[in-house]
């Protein structure tokens, strides 16, 4: 029997991670299982798994999580120092499944136990980028991805050499609006953006694919994970999201990873790594699909990969200021307040606006990139 502790349990990755425990109960242990503030979701979910502890990050929501966990035997705890205290606490699974850089300092609290981290937060890797990946060495921790490209470039890594590799391939759906025109997407709405035609994902990362700014933060989260060079990284837009990604050794031998549109094979690669776990997904019947299409990404249409490619090869605070302004910037978008096509104007204003913090060199100093950036973009959005 493993440990495993799940932090964002009710969302998207978290249930879908929870779906694949649930399979096998005899196999796993829950510790901690976290979320923002559905407390009643997240009470139920402690209560089905016998968590060890469960902790709403919005410490507003804790009492309500009280109540509903009262008489469990599940501890019930509230905000930022309770989600590090339990994210502190050693497992064989620590799942980072938060979205946004709110998913930082419990994912570091993790890494300094040196265990096992299974990575689907890419807000916290590419905004704290080598104080990360430098905590990873330090401490020993294994971080294995969830992402499904990279989960992909992983498993196409394994045997090979890195620096044998010509390139890293990530593959791009191209989200809701990759035949859109210009004119669309300026009147592109919050509805229509989160309707991704491949995946059922929560509604930030719906929107990142929309814009691209999915593959452009996933293109830093490559840089940091495999480090070829950014010379050497590139993206392809492939509607079918079959093809996870790719990579291509020196002697002209490409290799992919395929599977079908489901988080839970990426996450069950990450689950039981080195070995393989069952899945309830189908298998990948190709014949049925057809045909596989790819195509150049154009960036005339969605400029954040490009964001993304200058923000990566600046390098210092350059990510966590784009990843904060994309956040500030999605929020604004599906409350309203912004139109589709101001998501990576704004990110691309708050790269250009005056002169970049110095790189951030610690856990804290890339949290305060992060707010500072935040609180310039909430100005911007005022004045505009
Ligand atoms: P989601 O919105 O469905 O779930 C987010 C989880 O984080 C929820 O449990 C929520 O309660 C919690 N949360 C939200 N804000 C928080 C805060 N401020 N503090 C603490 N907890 C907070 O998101 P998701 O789609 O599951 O994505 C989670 C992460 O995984 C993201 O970083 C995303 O980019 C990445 N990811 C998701 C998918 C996918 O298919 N959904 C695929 C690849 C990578
Ligand atoms: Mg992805």
């Amino acid at each position: 029997m493993r440990t495993i502790s799940i932090m964002g349990a009710t969302g998207s990755v978290g249930t879908s991670t929870l779906d694949l425990v649930r399979r096998d109960p005899a196999g796993w242990r829950v510790v901690a299982l976290s979320a923002n503030c559905s407390a009643g979701e997240l009470a139920a979910l402690a209560r089905e798994f016998g968590a060890e502890i469960a902790i709403v990050a919005d410490e507003s929501c804790l009492p309500e999580l009280r109540d509903a966990l009262a008489g469990s035997g599940v501890e019930a705890a509230g905000g930022e120092r309770a989600l590090i205290e339990a994210a502190s606490r050693p497992v064989d699974v620590f799942v980072a499944a938060i979205v946004g850089c709110a998913g930082l300092a419990p994912t570091m609290a993790a890494i300094e136990q040196g265990g096992t981290i299974a990575l689907a937060n890419k807000e916290a890797l590419v905004s704290a980028g080598e104080v990360m990946t430098a905590a990873v060495q330090r401490h020993g921790a294994t971080l294995l991805p969830v992402d499904s490209e990279h989960n992909a470039i992983f498993q196409c890594l394994q045997g090979g050499r890195m620096s044998d590799v010509r390139w890293i391939t990530l593959t791009a759906s191209g989200g809701p609006f990759r035949n859109a025109t210009m004119a669309e997407l300026n009147a592109a709405t919050p509805a229509q953006a989160v309707k991704h035609p491949n995946w059922s994902m929560g509604a930030k990362i719906s929107v990142d694919s929309a814009t691209m700014m999915n593959k452009g933060l996933e293109f830093i989260e490559a840089h940091h994970l495999f480090p070829v060079g950014l010379d050497r990284l590139r993206i392809i837009v492939h509607p079918q999201s079959i093809v996870h990604s790719m990579v291509e050794y020196r002697d002209g031998s490409t290799l992919a990873q395929l599977g079908p549109s489901d988080m839970r094979v990426p996450i069950a690669s990450a689950l039981a790594w080195p070995a393989r776990m069952d899945t309830p997904c189908d298998p990948l019947d190709l014949a049925a699909i057809g045909t596989l299409e790819f195509r150049a990404p154009d960036e005339t249409r969605f400029p954040a990969t490009r964001l993304a490619r200058e923000a990566a090869s600046h390098g210092g605070a350059a990510p966590a200021v784009l990843n904060a302004a994309n956040e500030i910037a999605v929020a604004a978008f599906l409350a309203g307040q912004i139109g589709f096509t101001r998501i990576a104007a704004m990110a691309e204003d708050m790269l250009q606006q005056g002169t970049l913090p110095p790189p951030p060199a610690t856990l804290d100093e890339v949290l305060l990139v992060d707010s500072e950036t935040r609180t310039r973009a909430r100005a911007l959005l005022q004045a505009a």
